[in-house]
């Protein structure tokens, strides 16, 4: 375990983007993982790759109001740096980066990154400016840290391909990697949102990955993604997911709809279970 002291903590970009200048003049690989704090075991397993892919690891907690809807959970998300900063010194990290909105955002900020094609499905379709949002907040956190490398979590699958597909439209220099999902014992996804739920919410949480893993297997066997999803449809509402925003086969790409798993597939899920937006997908074969 590493000294806590040794944490460095940023909020503004000219002294984080000095610190990372000295570590890339020596020749360190630096490697950035974005986050929105409320850190868990997931994050952590970010980190820790990260530590095995660079002398140096940044992490930045910033909770982006832009990939908030206006009826989504922004203001009640939960923060809590004390704890998050903690983590990040015992996980080894080298530098928080904790950007304010208004130094992230300053009056008349007028510019948003728009990823065509893969945002328009899947979450794109329920949360309307949700991956411009996100395109864009990711642009500027790869442009204030400069990076060698950034990683993502293969959680949010469609956030990975649409950040990917963003940093080569605009030849950012910078290598993106994709991080499996950690999961509880029981299967489900870690997430920052997984505190919401009440406790009896949490005993038919695991369901979505169940019902996900179903229809991957149903795939990898040669079935077809229509009957399949039709029963993952019902078996989700029987365990109380209401309203199962969608549920569905997408090639591991393109995230074009799939019949039948031909080539490296993903299957996909939004749903509530009461107030609690899950998202979770796993790969097929
Ligand atoms: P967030 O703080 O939710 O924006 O997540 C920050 C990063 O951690 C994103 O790249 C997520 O995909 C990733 N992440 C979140 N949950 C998990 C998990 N259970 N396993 C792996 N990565 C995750």
């Amino acid at each position: 375990m590493s000294d806590p002291v040794s944490l460095l903590r940023f909020t503004s970009v000219a002294p984080l983007r000095a610190a990372v200048a000295a570590w890339r003049r020596a020749d360190e690989r630096v490697v950035l993982v974005p986050t929105m704090g409320a850190l868990h075991a997931g994050h952590l397993a970010l980190m820790a790759r990260a530590r095995s892919l660079g002398r140096r690891v940044v992490a930045s907690i910033f909770v982006n109001p832009t990939q908030f809807g206006p009826n989504e959970d922004f203001s009640r998300y939960p923060r809590d740096t004390e704890t998050d900063l903690a983590l990040l010194a015992e996980a080894g990290v080298d530098a928080a980066y904790l950007p304010e909105v208004s130094g992230m955002y300053p009056e008349h900020f007028s510019t948003r990154i728009e990823v065509g094609g893969l945002t328009e499905g899947l979450c794109g379709a329920y949360r309307p400016g949700h991956f411009s949002g996100v395109a864009t907040v990711v642009t500027k956190l790869l442009n204030q840290v400069q990076p060698d490398c950034a990683l993502f979590g293969e959680k949010d699958y469609q956030q990975l391909l649409v950040i990917r597909r963003a940093v080569r439209d605009l030849d950012l220099p910078v290598e993106i990697q994709g991080v499996p999902t950690l999961r509880e014992a029981d299967g489900l996804a870690l997430s920052s949102r997984n505190r919401y739920l009440a406790p009896e919410e949490r005993v038919r949480a695991p369901r979505l990955h169940a019902v996900l893993s179903e229809i991957a297997a149903g795939l990898a066997a040669g079935g077809s993604a229509g009957p399949l999803v039709e029963g993952g449809r019902a078996a989700l509402a029987a365990a109380g997911f209401e309203p199962v925003q969608y549920l569905e086969v997408r090639d591991a790409e393109t995230l074009a709809p799939v019949e039948h798993a031909t080539r490296p597939a993903r299957v996909l899920a939004a749903a509530y279970l009461g107030r609690t937006r899950l998202i979770d997908n796993v790969a097929v074969g």
